[in-house]
Formats: structure tokens, C-alpha cells, sequence
């Protein structure tokens, strides 16, 4: 049956069955229509505000299979969005009537231990890292849901628990391979595209499809030592300042955060926390667990816990530990966040006010610590930008009914003007932002003064801005002056 895709002009144009079948015959992976059995379950993302039903979803099984589906896409002049482990904030990787091509079938990772070296699919998750990089005693700095995917994350930046000793995640990319606009497919790396390689360290999808990342792995594990400890959300006024002193101390070998939240009743958690607001408290120690005990040990003096889940933990399971919270599709999502040089008593005021004023049980207000050595690398370094921040507030807002979105949106933005009006505030971190925030101003918050550079390999990689359902970049004026985009 033909179906009818979006163009990026608005448009829309009719690829007929014949077109898809010469593309069956070699596509390897399949090519799915709204009227294929296994559509409902292909288009489902983590977002649940984001039930839209692209035309075709292109499930690709390899680098040949995305290279047809860009020159399809090419020659029809299709809107695509692309997909890997559908986490995005924003609802990019799906979008109503376009062409999704889809690379959450290419899960494959490649573990060198000899050279400490990880190769990863495309379409490959953090989990899918952990389990084969663990095997060796060896992590990438991923993030802290296991389901979330690899692209999106390491294209944005990516922060987890392991980034204060090693850095983002797109820090550790070693190469990248990536199918460009025009169907090529390149290889990124220090010595070759280098302009390309800076791009994909914090740019985001703007540069093509990457088929495969190659990373720097670490010595972490196979046991951590994990710090969680959840106080009473009421207590926070005392227990927030003694964690941010506590932290000002800190080794790079810990990562820590702060989070308010609120525990469900659930067995895999301790009665204490059940239905209670928290403020919770939590690091991971990434060297030997001996180590960290008298490092950590002040995390749970804070004031009176209400549960201490601290303990020595397989890496693998930290990574896994927060998963159940955030199941596919069933949460409605909306975060924005703010870099702060530092988190001064104005700061804490409005975490604490909003901390302590979430408009539902599943929002969070969440407070990760960065410096260490993501902040000893370059503005200039990689594509990411600012790297000043010593906290990052994050204002996850996460409902269940559609009728509340309305209210919930509104109540993060607000949180959001809050915090990003205080001095200390320095630009906002693309992977924690919501859908219709990321006009030029947005772009321009995130990427400082790398956006001109990234506009100019834009013009170079993509100047239609044909990849352009992503935090967008505008590829720069051409020397002539004139723009090349539709
Ligand atoms: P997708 O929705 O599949 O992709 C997002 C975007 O990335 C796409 O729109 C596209 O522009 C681009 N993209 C995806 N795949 C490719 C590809 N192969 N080639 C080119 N472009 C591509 N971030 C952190 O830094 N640390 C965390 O700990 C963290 N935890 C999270 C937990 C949850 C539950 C969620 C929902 C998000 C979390 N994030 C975290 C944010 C996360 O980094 C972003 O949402 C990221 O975009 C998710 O990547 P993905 O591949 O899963 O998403």
C-alpha cells in the first residue's frame, strides 16, 4: 500500500509500494508502515507526551541500510527524524507522517581490552555497554538509566555517575563512523573529519546518522562502592547545605547528587520511604570500594535518614538501579536545567522552594555536581561548550495525565526563569530540554561560541538542513551570503 510521507517543506509526497519493495529487496532490516503489524509497538518512545505516528519507520539492520534510507529520504525530500534508544526529552526521534529511521536494532558492542577501547552500535543502550564493557572490568562514563541510548546521549554530552573522574561521555568518543546527508558514509576522529569529530562531541544529531561510536573505556568495578541515602523532604533546609559543603570537598572519584523526589510504595524499596517526599542523597565512588568508605560515610550525617541503602554494588546494577522509575511511554516528560558556576544561598533557596513544591509525586528536582574532569577539558575542546558549571539544576517534570500537562509544563518553565535568572547561572545542557524551548536563543544558551563554528560544519555536512528534528543548528550563511536551505 503507498504510503504518504511529510516532506520538509510541509508537503507531502506518495512513495508507492513499488518504491518500497525495490527498497526491500536489499534493506536488511524491516521497513515498517502504519499498516504492518508491530507499527503500535515500533513507534513507542520513553516520552509520553509524544504518541505521534510517523509515515515509515525505517529499522535499519546496518551502515547500508541507513545509507538507503537517507537517499530516500534525499531524493523524496523527506522530514526525517532519527531514532536510537528513543529517551529524547524532546520527542525529536518521532514525529508525525515523516520517516523515522530507526537504528534501535543495532545493539551490537565491541570490547577491546587490550587497547581499552569500546565499539558501539549506533542503536545500542547503556545497559548493552555495561553488560559487554563489565565482562573486562571496563565502563564508559554513560548515563545513569540503563535504558536510555547511547546516541542521543553521547551526542548531547552525557553525564552519569562516572563523569567527575573521566569526563562527559563525549569527552571519551574516540571515532565515530556516521552516514552524512549526502548518503556518504565517513569516519570521524582526531585524524580524520577532525572539524566533524569536534562537531559530534556535544553537537547533537545535526551531522547525520552515526552507525557506530568508538569510546575510551575505564578500569571501574566489577563492585562499587554506592551511597544512597533519602532523608525527609522536610528536612531538606538543614541536609541540602551539609551536602553542597560536603561536596566542595570532594574527590574527582566521586560523583554525586541531590534529587527531591518522591518513593512510591514498592517492595523494592524500604517501608520507611513508602509514599513519603525525600530529599535524596546519593554517590558513586569510582575506585577501589576500600577507598571510599570514609569518603562517603558523611553522606548519611546529615540529619536524621530515613533509609541508608549504602554499600559496596556491581557497577552494572548502579546503572540499573533507577530504570524502574522511568518506564517507556507511561510518564509524561517535560525537564529543562541550568548550569550554575557554583551553588550559592540564592541558588539553594530555589531548589529548596521548588524542591519542596512539586507539582506531582513523579517530578524531580534533581542536582547533579560536575567540575572534576569535566571541567578541566576546553570550551573550545569539543563541540559541548560551556564547562564552568560546578552543579547543574535539573528540573525533570514527569506526570501521568495528558489534562495536567498543561500545568506541569508551566511549572518547570517557571522553575527554570528562577534559576537560570541568578548570576551564577551559565547556559542549559540540551539533553535535559524539552520540546518548544530550542529556538536560536536556546542553541545560542548551550553552545556559547561554538554555535558559529557549528553552523559552518553544518554548511558543510548537511547545508540543506536536511537532519533538522534535533536541537537545531542552522547551517551558516554560505561565503557568498546566501543561505543553501530550504
Ligand atoms: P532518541 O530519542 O533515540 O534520540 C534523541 C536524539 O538524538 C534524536 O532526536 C536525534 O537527534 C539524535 N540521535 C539519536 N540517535 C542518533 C544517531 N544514531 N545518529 C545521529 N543522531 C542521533 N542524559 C544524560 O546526560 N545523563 C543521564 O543520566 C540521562 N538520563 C536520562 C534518563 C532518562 C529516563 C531519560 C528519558 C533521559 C536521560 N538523559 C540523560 C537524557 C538523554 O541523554 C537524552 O534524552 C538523549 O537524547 C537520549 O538519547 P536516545 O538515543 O535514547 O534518544
Amino acid at each position: 500500500m503507498t504510503v504518504r510521507l511529510r516532506t520538509r517543506d510541509g508537503g507531502e509526497t506518495a512513495v508507492t509500494d513499488e518504491r518500497l519493495d525495490a527498497l526491500r529487496a536489499t534493506f536488511r532490516g524491516p521497513l515498517i508502515t502504519p499498516h504492518d503489524p508491530g507499527y503500535e509497538e515500533s513507534r513507542l518512545v520513553y516520552n509520553g507526551m509524544f504518541d505521534r505516528h510517523p509515515g515509515l519507520i525505517a529499522r535499519c539492520s546496518g551502515p547500508a541500510d541507513v545509507i538507503d534510507a537517507v537517499n530516500l529520504a534525499r531524493e523524496r525530500d523527506l522530514l526525517v527524524a532519527v531514532r536510537a534508544g528513543g529517551h529524547g526529552i524532546a520527542g525529536h526521534s518521532i514525529c508525525d507522517d515523516a520517516m523515522m529511521i530507526d537504528l534501535s536494532a543495532m545493539r551490537g558492542v565491541w570490547v577491546n581490552p587490550a587497547e581499552r577501547l569500546v565499539r558501539v552500535e549506533g542503536g545500542a543502550t547503556w545497559g548493552d555497554v555495561d553488560r559487554e564493557a563489565q565482562v573486562f572490568g571496563l565502563a564508559v562514563p554513560g548515563g545513569v538509566v540503563s535504558t536510555t541510548g547511547v546516541a542521543g546521549l553521547t551526542l548531547g554530552g552525557g553525564l552519569g555517575w562516572l563523569h567527575r573522574k573521566y569526563g562527559l561521555t563525549c569527552d571519551n568518543l574516540t571515532a565515530a563512523e556516521i552516514v552524512t546527508a549526502d548518503g556518504r558514509l565517513l569516519r570521524a576522529s582526531e585524524t580524520e573529519h577532525e572539524d566533524l569529530f569536534w562537531a559530534l562531541r556535544g553537537g547533537g544529531g545535526n551531522f547525520g546518522v552515526v552507525t557506530a561510536f568508538e569510546f575510551r573505556a575505564h578500569p571501574v568495578g566489577p563492585i562499587v562502592m554506592n551511597a544512597v541515602v533519602m532523608y525527609a523532604a522536610s528536612d531538606a533546609p538543614e541536609v541540602l547545605p551539609a551536602w553542597r559543603a560536603w561536596t566542595a570537598g570532594l574527590p574527582d572519584e566521586v560523583t554525586s547528587r541531590a534529587m527531591f523526589w518522591s518513593m512510591p510504595a514498592s517492595p523494592l524499596l524500604p517501608p520507611a520511604v513508602h509514599d513519603r517526599d525525600v530529599l535524596l542523597t546519593a554517590a558513586v565512588y569510582a575506585g577501589p570500594p576500600e577507598d571510599a568508605v570514609p569518603i562517603l560515610r558523611p553522606l548519611g550525617g546529615f540529619g536524621t535518614p530515613l533509609a541508608d541503602l549504602s554499600g559496596p554494588m556491581p557497577f552494572r546494577d548502579v546503572q540499573r538501579l533507577l530504570d524502574w522509575m522511568f518506564p517507556k511511554g507511561q510518564l509524561i516528560s517535560y525537564w529543562k536545567s541550568v548550569n550554575l558556576r557554583e551553588l550559592g544561598d540564592d541558588a539553594l533557596d530555589v531548589v529548596l522552594d521548588r524542591g519542596l513544591s512539586r507539582p506531582h509525586p513523579r517530578t524531580l528536582v534533581h542536582v547533579p555536581q560536575m567540575g572534576g574532569a569535566v571541567g578541566r577539558a576546553g570550551i573550545h575542546d569539543t563541540a559541548f561548550g560551556d564547562r564552568s558549571a560546578a552543579y547543574l539544576v535539573s528540573i525533570d517534570g514527569n506526570w501521568t495525565e495528558a489534562a495536567d500537562t498543561e500545568a506541569n509544563v508551566g511549572w518547570v518553565r517557571d522553575a527554570f526563569h528562577e534559576v537560570s535568572d541568578l548570576p551564577s547561572a551559565a547556559g542549559t545542557y540540551l539533553n535535559f530540554s524539552g520540546d518548544q524551548d530550542l529556538d536560536s536563543a536556546g542553541t545560542r544558551a548551550a553552545f556559547g561560541e561554538n554555535l558559529d563554528r557549528l553552523a559552518r560544519i553544518k554548511r558543510e555536512f548537511d547545508p540543506e538542513n536536511r537532519f533538522r528534528l534535533n536541537n537545531n543548528i542552522k547551517p551558516a550563511n554560505t561565503p557568498s551570503g546566501e543561505k543553501s536551505e530550504k
